[in-house]
């Protein structure tokens, strides 16, 4: 099949947070299943300065908006190992910027002019391919106008006019919801907004609602959270639209890419192990105590963390909780960024303990060092639509720690005598989190063996995206009645 990815973020060459690692892994999962996949994204000042070999320019075309006249380029780019074409669409007046929806926390105030002109730009881009895209995948909140654009009579392109559209959503709260009057410059007629499940959405128009009502599927990142989106909890004011089209609507849990997060071959390590060699994660302990400043002992337990510092990731209720357990005998190593309030919350704190490590920043290759070193790993999210972070434990043998939501109540079974992979709690709360944890620790202190059978039976866990890819690759197929690759 010729599946067309248009995406605001894929690793590694565009990432805020998880939507950019599933995307980078659906793709090179479809195309190693033997799939054509050509990706779509901005070429962001951060994907020039990569300065990426064999990175070719494709064309220039022209893009008329309803509010102006676009000359772009596009400049395509082949990853020899994967297959994968991406086609980057260059126009340095709004992507040559230091980020991708902002700058530091200030979201850029054109942002619906330049996902306007992307998703304009991604489907004309179809006219100059020799071959018919069978399906259109796109993610969030960015791509969202691509589905109605596509069912509005507009002609794109013979190449995409049978096209089925597929809408992945990775985070509900995030929708793209800006003043009514960028209707018009949409250039979709008037039947696509004053309607309930038109483009209005609370007197503003929603991107995010867009691709909702349009696409002709839509998927979310794991089945609880396919449920949640549905309630009035957790519906974000979609939950009406959403109810409508619960037909339309699939959870497939992310998958981790294990060519990068594999505690066997983890490039970030300089000590690997699996469940054979399983002592050996010892070794990775001691770099991050190294690493961290944190006293060298190996027999006290260490907690991790790694997160994007926003309300959603509820570290605000971690720093609620660490009063009480820093004065055990515990480490913590956190790594983060984000809102302010919380980013120094967490530095006032680890001025006073040296128990408590906070690397205030991005970094992957923290982050592996923080996975492969802790013994915990906590994940106290208010909702979570998949996440990733507790995947990575699991295979890397870090007991997760987590609030049961979302992909984290999915995929973390509680430990009980030998069986189960982690912990989890709800509601969350900072004593709830507090006694979580500290359950944790006890384990680890009192019974090393049941411990290292709990680490292995995450470890043994399947989360690669072998699997996950054929739910996506059926999908596909109930779609468009082809059956082959
Ligand atoms: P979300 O997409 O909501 O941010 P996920 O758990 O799905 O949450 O994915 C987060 C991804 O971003 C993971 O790969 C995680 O390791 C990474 N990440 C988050 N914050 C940082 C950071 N400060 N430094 C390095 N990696 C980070």
């Amino acid at each position: 099949m010729h599946i067309l990815i248009p995406t605001a973020e894929i690793y590694p060459y565009a990432k805020v947070g998880g939507m950019g690692d599933m995307v980078a892994a659906l793709s090179r999962h479809l195309s190693k299943l033997g799939h054509d996949v050509r990706i779509v994204l901005p070429y962001y000042r951060n994907i020039k300065n990569l300065n990426l070999d064999h990175q070719i320019f494709l064309n220039n075309f022209k893009v008329n908006l309803p509010f102006k006249t676009i000359n772009c380029r596009v400049l395509e780019y082949l990853e020899t190992d994967s297959g994968v074409i991406l086609y980057f669409i260059d126009y340095p007046e709004y992507f040559d910027r230091e980020g991708i929806y902002n700058d530091r926390q200030k979201d850029y105030p054109d942002n619906p002019e330049r996902f306007i002109f992307f998703s304009y730009a991604a489907l004309l881009l179809t006219k100059h391919f020799d071959f018919h895209v069978d399906v259109l995948h796109g993610h969030d909140w960015p791509t969202g106008l691509i589905m109605p654009l596509l069912k509005c009579g507009i002609k794109w392109s013979a190449q995409i006019e049978e096209v089925k559209t597929v809408f992945t959503i990775h985070n509900l709260a995030y929708q793209g919801n800006y003043p009514l009057s960028y209707f018009k410059s949409i250039g979709l007629p008037e039947s696509f907004l004053h309607h309930q499940d038109g483009l209005e959405f609370f007197g503003q128009i929603s991107f995010l609602k867009a691709g909702i009502a349009y696409a002709d599927h839509i998927t979310t990142v794991s089945i609880t959270y396919a449920r949640e989106i549905q309630t009035d909890a957790g519906g974000c004011g979609l939950q009406g639209l959403l109810q409508k089209r619960k037909e339309s609507i699939t959870g497939i849990l992310n998958g981790i890419d294990e060519s990068i997060w594999n505690p066997l071959t983890d490039s970030y390590l300089t000590n690997h192990y699996d469940i054979s060699t399983i002592e050996q994660k010892k070794l990775c302990k001691q770099d991050l105590q190294q690493k961290m400043g944190l006293h060298p002992d190996l027999n006290i337990p260490l907690i991790g963390g790694i997160s994007r510092l926003v309300f959603q990731k509820g570290f605000d209720i971690v720093a609620s909780a660490l009063v009480d357990l820093l004065a055990e005998n515990i480490q913590f190593a956190l790594l983060g960024t984000g809102d302010d309030q919380i980013e120094s919350q967490l530095t006032e704190i680890s001025k006073h303990y040296s128990n408590f490590k906070f690397y205030n920043g991005y970094s992957e290759h923290l982050a592996h060092l923080i996975i492969a070193g802790c013994d915990i790993f906590i994940v106290p999210s208010r909702y979570e639509p998949c996440g990733l972070t507790q995947l990575y434990s699991l295979k890397y043998g870090t007991i997760p720690v987590v609030h049961a939501t979302g992909g984290l109540e999915d995929s973390v079974n509680n430990i009980k005598d030998s069986t189960g992979n982690g912990i989890k709690f709800s509601p969350l709360t900072p004593y709830n989190l507090k006694i979580a944890i500290l359950k944790a620790v006890e384990l680890y202190q009192d019974d090393r063996d049941r411990w290292k059978k709990i680490m292995i039976n995450g470890m043994k866990e399947n989360h690669n995206w072998d699997y996950q890819i054929l739910q996506y690759h059926n999908l596909y197929r109930s779609l468009t009645r082809i059956m082959h690759p």
